[in-house]
């Protein structure tokens, strides 16, 4: 597929509504080009969300020395991972980057300073998510990185942040999982894990569960410290990268905003694809 040269970004008028804000459980690469009930998942969610004017993505695999966001005019398509079927190293997303919304995202956070990169593009926690929301990859998208020298803290100190992008139509969408221990990923019928089929062990399940239950009470204090939620947690995030993203989405909930969970199952054991959308309530 070639660049979509039929872009067109048309300014919003202001006063709109928040735009919600989405943190996806993504799983395994092949969502990005499969048809299964989390990939629907993600096209239904689209659906029901308003038109995004562009998308601003946190994801598990952009990790960095600093905070960025992507400067390209044409972001490539970034196959970060290994051992899948050619058909999926095929695959790009040609969607066009945004000028205006990496510098109006720079421009919202005070502090840290936010860099321009040149050189990443759009990793799969980001383009296998959005490929299946937004096939026609007519809606531009800007990557935000995540600083791996600071604590969960400062990442929802500056997510925070990014609260008045919601009022100019920026969809902000963290891609992780909730629970991701890929040391504990269980191997059935033949040594292949299938990401598919809904199977959870206890710890993974109560981790979840938790995890819900502080987030439907807005215990964000909890969350941002989570190493001292016991070993279940402990189990569910033995790194911090595929829990961060949701702490960037939860930092955006304002007073008005409700929460609802979509792909709540857990797969391959030691995953959940849990995923939450925070949205204003009409009226
Ligand atoms: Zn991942």
């Amino acid at each position: 597929m070639q660049p979509n040269p039929h872009i067109q970004i048309t300014e919003t008028a202001g006063g709109q509504e928040p735009m919600p804000v989405l943190f996806v459980g993504h799983g395994s690469p092949m969502n990005a080009i499969e048809d299964n009930q989390f990939s629907r998942g993600w096209r239904q969610v689209a659906q029901a969300l308003p038109r995004p004017k562009a998308v601003l993505c946190i994801s598990a695999h952009w990790e960095t020395w600093g905070t960025l966001v992507t400067g390209q005019e044409w972001p490539q398509t970034i196959h970060d991972f290994g051992g899948f079927p050619r058909l999926l190293y095929e695959a790009r997303y040609p969607v066009p980057g945004s000028a205006w919304l990496a510098k109006i995202t720079q421009n919202a956070i005070q502090g840290p300073s936010v860099g321009m990169d040149s050189e990443w593009g759009l990793d799969h926690g980001c383009w296998s998510v959005l490929m299946q929301m937004y096939p026609q990859a007519d809606i531009p998208v800007v990557q935000l990185s995540m600083d791996y020298t600071q604590p969960p803290q400062a990442h929802y100190d500056m997510a925070q942040q990014l609260a008045p992008l919601r009022s100019q139509g920026v969809l902000i969408l963290g891609s992780g999982n909730m629970v991701h221990n890929l040391r504990r990923v269980v191997f059935r019928g033949g040594g292949i894990a299938d990401f598919n089929q809904p199977f959870g062990l206890d710890w993974a399940i109560e981790a979840n569960q938790l995890f819900k239950t502080l987030i439907n009470e807005d215990q964000h204090s909890e969350l941002i410290n989570y190493p001292s939620l016991g070993p279940a947690v402990q189990l569910a995030v033995p790194t911090p990268e595929h829990y961060l993203p949701l702490l960037y989405v939860l930092a955006l909930k304002g007073s008005k905003d409700t929460v609802t969970y979509f792909n709540d199952q857990p797969v391959g054991g030691s995953l959940t694809m849990t995923s939450v959308l925070i949205r204003q309530v009409a009226g």
